[in-house]
This record gives structure tokens, sequence and C-alpha cells, in this order.
């Protein structure tokens, strides 16, 4: 199952009219309070924030990849995305992101100048929406990696030119003359495996399993080998009667008459 780009459009549309109802929302009543404003713009920047997630399975690295994120390819006239700053320090927000890149934390430069209102932002709770938002990076992953084993291959090719039509036989002979160095798998970063076969060679990703497939590759003579796995895992939905489905006991009846 995948959603189309509209349908994320509008989740996110749903979203930003969320973070904007939450917190922030009565900053505009009571603007004397200096923090709210920096609330405000918090729940704006969460708001982009989730939408980078939806769009690419994990939060940015930094705060500055957002602005290339939703600039990119927009024409100069048109209004462009900035990332909101704290209100009392002119400071962009302290934005702090979790190893796996799927949790954050949001929060002004200067706590202080509100006073002692502890003021952070963290990770929306996507429930089963994040395991579609993963399913989605997954899907890029494999994009790429398979981009990267059609490179392999092509190397390949070059190889066998130069050496009178004789292929490879460890992906290491490939370097440096014809790749900079051995490519990465981008779900394991594990290097991709190059297999001497009976008619040349086979590529692989190092492993298919990460992708949801069994084979990943190129062989030399099939081109391009995506084999998938048995049973595909989908995505996790909310449980609808949790641990409500009693088995029928033994037939009371039994051994009566
Ligand atoms: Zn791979």
């Amino acid at each position: 199952m995948k959603l189309t780009r509209s349908a994320l459009v509008l989740v996110a549309l749903v979203l930003w009219t969320f973070a904007l109802s939450g917190p922030g929302s009565q900053v505009r009543a009571e603007a004397e309070a200096p923090w709210k404003e920096a609330a405000v713009r918090m729940s704006r920047l969460q708001a982009l924030l989730e939408y980078f997630y939806m769009e690419t399975g994990e939060y940015p690295p930094n705060l500055k990849v957002l602005e290339r994120f939703f600039n990119h390819g927009i024409p100069d006239e048109a209004p462009k995305v900035t990332v909101p700053t704290d209100p009392a320090t002119s400071k962009p927000f302290l934005y702090e992101v979790s190893q796996d890149a799927l949790r954050y934390r949001l929060a002004p430069p200067d706590p202080g100048a509100y006073g002692a209102q502890a003021l952070t932002l963290e990770t929306l709770d996507w429930g089963w929406m994040a395991a579609l938002a993963r399913q989605r990076r997954a899907e890029q992953m494999g994009m790429e990696c398979r981009l990267k084993i059609e490179v392999l291959a092509t190397q390949c090719e070059m190889y066998a030119k130069d050496h009178e039509g004789k292929f490879p036989t460890r992906i290491e002979d490939l370097v440096p003359k014809y790749l900079p160095r051995v490519p990465v798998c981008p779900a394991t970063g594990q290097a991709h495996l190059l297999v001497p076969t009976s008619t040349g060679y086979f590529i692989s990703c190092p492993n298919p399993n990460s992708h949801g497939l069994k084979k990943f590759g190129y062989a030399s003579d099939k081109g391009m080998v995506v084999e998938a796995m048995e049973n595909k895992p989908r995505p996790a939905r909310p449980a609808s009667s949790p641990g409500s489905s009693p088995s029928p006991g033994p037939s009371p009846s039994s051994g009566q008459p």
C-alpha cells in the first residue's frame, strides 16, 4: 500500500492545523507573555519537521537541511520556507535529534530569557503512521541500492573491456580505477558483493532482507534480479481488539449423554 503525495500533503496540513491550535493558539490572545510567541514558532517548526519526516522517513540532521528541502526547485518568485527562529534571541532554536533520526527535541537557545518556563517540544507520536513513513524510507533506500548495483555492473563491463573480456572476481578489483571505493547498501552500510558465475558475475545487495527481498542483484547474463520474499511484512495497523479472541474451550457436554 502506498500513500499518494496529495494524501501526505493533506496529513501535513492536518498536523499543521493541530500544531497551531495546540499550545500556541493562545498566544495571539495574550501576546504579552513572550514565551508564548516562542511556543507558536516552535509549533510551526515542528510542523516542518513532521512534514520532512513524512517525506523521508526520518528527521533532518539539522535545521538548515529543512530550508534546503522545502525550497529546492521552488521558482524564485514563489515565497520561500524559512525556519522560525527564537523571538527572544533571534537565534535558531536548539534542535537535538536522536542517533537513529527518529526522535527530536526543540527548545529555545536561552530558556532563561523566558523566566522559569520549561519550553521544549518533542517528536509527535505518529502511532501506526510511523510505520508507513518507515516503509517510504525503505522504498527510497531500495532505489538507491539498486542504482549502486547498476553502476557496479556498468563498471564490471568497463573492466572486462580493459581485460580481454575477463570480469573482475572480487569487487575490490574495481577500486580505485573504476570506482573510488566499494559502494555500500544504504540500508545496512555493508559493502555490495560480487560473486563470479559461470557466465560472468552476480552483483548483490549484501542483505536483500533489509529491503524485504529474497534476492536483489544484477546478473551479467540476465540483468537486474529482484525476487520478493514469500510473505512481505505489512506496516502495523491499530489492533482492532487486542487479546479479545478467546478460543472455545473443550465442550462441556463431553462424556455426557
Ligand atoms: Zn541494499
